[in-house]
């Protein structure tokens, strides 16, 4: 056996996994097919991730504090709108909307934020700092090509012809997963006829820890606090425009921003280029197999409208390092179905739940017929008077709802 778990995919969910068992005291092996150094460069990843306040207490546990902090950024509020145009609702506040205060809930969140902000190539470069000081062995570039099971083991074959194995793998390689092809795991879903357009800008006015979600009939718009007086906006297109967008000069970028978001970001600049995203949902037939685990996109690819993608790889993680710590402590086979099935029951309801709320919030929010609009609206509105379904969402959104596993809770696995 070449280690207790093999990971194929080092990205954020694979990455915090490797973490998570290395500090239950198994030896786990992550396997990536890009070089490992190449994840932290500057044009690797543009998007800035929502992280909920659970998922952030779990990277305290596994020692990523001193190199997040300063890159992180407190949600304070969060103002959802159901807009027309952002400028409008900037200008004449829509009576749709629904506002969140992390000072709400803070005798039941400990005073933590509602969220982070975190710029994704930061989590990258923590997460490979924390890999390396934790000695966890990585290969990579190497990518997976197949993986063959016997009674005993997990083979995983490499596109350079090696062969590794250990008594469980996990698929943690994004939606097309090598794990779940070869232990014959069927997934469905859909693409979406949208791309997300991501970009960072330096604001003229400080944004005060307040992210914004406006819903507009051709989808929604995101705009997250980052550090430095900067924010994220995240927000959908047809996949050809998106295209032109992240190709036009950074002149032409500005004038299609003040165009359709009018004063609302008053006089932001771009900082750094554009990225595309194609968005889709991908939802596998179950997330275990004898020998094989899947986590993180491969599990469940969502649409990114609530932020949540990560947090449920980040969740499935910290799920699974807990129930094979537990098992590894009672000397059970880690890779037995019956290990993997309290896995697959402790993650799969939240994750489908998550994948199928997202879609329909999607359908239900990206149109602008009256009648649906009408229906939205009066929903938002009536959330934001019921304090108790207001701080049910707080709770939700960051992570603290249902039976947590134990790093989510701040506790070691
Ligand atoms: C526009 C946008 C905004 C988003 N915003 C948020 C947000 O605010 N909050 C949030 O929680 N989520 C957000 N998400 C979702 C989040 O980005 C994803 O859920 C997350 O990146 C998935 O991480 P992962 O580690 O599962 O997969 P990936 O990041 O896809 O990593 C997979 C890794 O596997 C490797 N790999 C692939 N194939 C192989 C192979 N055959 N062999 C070996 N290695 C392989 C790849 O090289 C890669 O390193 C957003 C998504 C989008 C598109």
């Amino acid at each position: 056996m070449d280690a207790d778990v093999i990971i194929s995919g080092a990205g954020m969910a694979g990455a915090t996994l490797a973490l998570g068992l290395a500090r239950g005291g198994m030896k786990p092996l992550l396997v990536d097919a890009q070089p490992f150094e190449a994840r932290v460069a500057p044009d690797f990843d543009g998007r800035a991730s929502a992280i909920a306040y659970s998922s952030f207490r779990q990277w305290r546990v596994l020692g990523l504090a001193g190199d997040l902090e300063p890159y992180a950024e407190r949600i304070g509020e969060i103002l959802v709108t159901d807009g027309r145009t952002p400028g409008a609702s900037a200008g004449r506040p829509s009576s749709a909307f629904l506002r969140f205060d992390a000072a709400e809930i803070a005798d039941r969140s400990e005073g933590e934020a509602l969220g982070y902000m975190i710029e994704n190539r930061r989590i990258r470069a923590a997460l490979a700092a924390a890999v390396r000081r934790e000695g966890i062995e990585v290969q990579a570039p190497a990518r997976v090509i197949g993986v063959d099971f016997s009674p005993g083991a997990a083979s995983v074959r490499l596109e350079d012809g090696r062969v590794l194995a250990a008594p469980l793998v996990v698929g943690a390689e994004g939606r097309a997963s090598a794990v779940a092809a070869g232990a014959g795991i069927r997934s469905t879903g859909w693409t979406y006829p949208q791309a997300g357009v991501v970009a960072t800008v330096r604001l003229d006015r400080p944004h005060g820890g307040m992210a914004h979600e406006y819903f507009l009939p051709s989808g929604p718009f995101a705009i997250l606090p980052l550090t430095d007086q900067r924010a994220s906006l995240v927000w959908t297109e047809s996949p050809a425009r998106a295209e032109a967008l992240q190709s036009a000069r950074p002149e032409v970028f500005h004038a299609h921003l003040q165009r359709r978001f009018g004063d609302l970001l008053g006089g932001a600049r771009l900082d750094g280029p554009v990225f595309t995203y194609p968005l889709s949902l991908h939802l596998p037939e179950r997330i275990t197999a004898p020998r094989a685990a899947l986590l993180g996109d491969a599990a469940h690819g969502v649409h990114p409208v609530a932020g949540q993608g990560l947090n449920l790889g980040l969740k499935d993680a910290a799920a699974l390092a807990q129930v094979l710590a537990e098992a590894a402590r009672l000397g059970e086979d880690l890779g037995s179905e019956v290990v993997l099935d309290r896995y697959a029951r402790w993650r799969s309801v939240d994750n489908i739940g998550l994948a199928v709320a997202a879609d329909a919030f999607v359908r239900l929010f990206s149109n602008d017929n009256p009648l649906l609009r009408a229906v939205r609206g009066a929903g938002l509105s009536a959330v934001n008077r019921i304090g108790p379904a207001r701080r049910f969402f707080m709770q939700e959104a960051g992570g603290a709802v249902g039976d947590l596993p134990r790093l989510l809770r701040g506790e070691a696995p």
